[in-house]
């Protein structure tokens, strides 16, 4: 590699295992990455003035926002984008992958397989809402929750009454699923990077969690994708305009069904169960975006 890139890391954790792992892969290769605080400076509107803190440009911004900080976060990508920095994920794919249901909405229209999956404003639709998601036992998910802490089972009609209320009347933004009982426990998540598959491992949670998040203390072994499962998620992915994103599929009797997409999806529980180096995909993904540019340009 002759050519050396400045790429801005955009995150609020820069010492977390995730962004330890971008950071080292791209100085191994001779860049130039640093850390930008997500949450810093003033955002201008005004399509001809660019973001006063960044002083120098960049040749790519690597987005890792997380949830709460979507909307703020991807006003910062938009910039870039209006800008004409490349940027590995879009801001419309950030701010569509925050929202469950809208991103669930989305894939679907594209044909892709989902859980039946509603949503709901008020209280007194809520016994329709069970229904059509097939009835009891139902997921419920806050829309922009992760790592497992906003997604609930509810098993009974007086549980789901009473959750669905609360929620409803908290006004926070959720959806009603089907649970799909014969993976309860077990997902796969895929890592896409640039239209591949980066790596892919299974989770499986402790006994009796249906929930396989790692955070929720699941375990995870590298597995290899069925074709089917292989497009699902490079598919989700482009068409949410994502250049690197995690995506869990449910493997079920009919198919997989798409569970959900992140835009910022952990590193490490991935590369150590794989024993892939994903971030340094991440990095050679972005060379081959730009290099052959930067060189063509000189
Ligand atoms: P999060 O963003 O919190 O990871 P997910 O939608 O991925 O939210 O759900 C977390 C986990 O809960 C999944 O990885 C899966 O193991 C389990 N799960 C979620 N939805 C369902 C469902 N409809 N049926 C069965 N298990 C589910
Ligand atoms: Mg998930």
């Amino acid at each position: 590699m002759t050519q050396t890139l400045s790429i801005a890391l955009l995150t609020t954790r820069p010492h977390n295992g995730s962004n330890k792992s971008l950071i080292a892969a791209a100085r191994k290769r001779g860049h130039h990455i640093q850390p930008f605080n997500t949450l810093s400076g003033v955002i201008n509107c005004d399509k001809n003035s660019f973001i006063s803190q960044f002083s120098k440009p960049f040749d790519a911004i690597l987005p890792r926002i997380g949830g709460p900080l979507a909307g703020f976060g991807s006003a910062y990508i938009r910039a870039f984008e209006t800008a004409g920095v490349y940027c590995v994920n879009s801001a419309a794919g950030i701010l569509t992958a925050h929202d469950k249901f809208l991103s669930g909405q989305i894939l679907s229209a594209a044909g892709m397989d989902i859980p039946k999956t509603v949503t709901l404003a008020r209280a007194d639709f809520i016994d329709d809402a069970i229904k059509a998601v097939g009835g009891l036992p139902i997921i419920v998910k806050l829309l922009s929750g992760t790592q497992g802490n906003s997604v609930i089972k509810l098993d009974t009609i007086a549980a789901a009454q009473s959750r669905l209320q609360e929620i409803i009347y908290a006004r926070t933004p959720f959806l009603v699923q089907e649970f799909i009982a014969e993976s309860s426990g077990t997902d796969i998540r895929a890592f896409v990077v640039d239209g591949h598959i980066a790596g892919a491992m299974e989770r499986t949670g402790p006994k009796g969690e249906f929930r396989s998040n790692l955070h929720q203390g699941g375990t995870a072994r590298p597995v290899s994708l069925s074709a089917k499962e292989s497009d699902m998620a490079i598919k989700a992915a482009h068409i949410l305009g994502l250049g690197m994103a995690g995506v869990d599929i449910l493997r079920t009797s009919g198919g997989p069904k798409l569970l959900e997409v992140n835009a910022s999806p952990g590193l490490v529980g991935i590369e150590s169960a794989t024993q892939i180096d994903i971030a340094g995909q991440i990095i050679d993904a972005i060379e081959s975006r730009l290099l052959p540019n930067l060189k063509a340009a000189q």
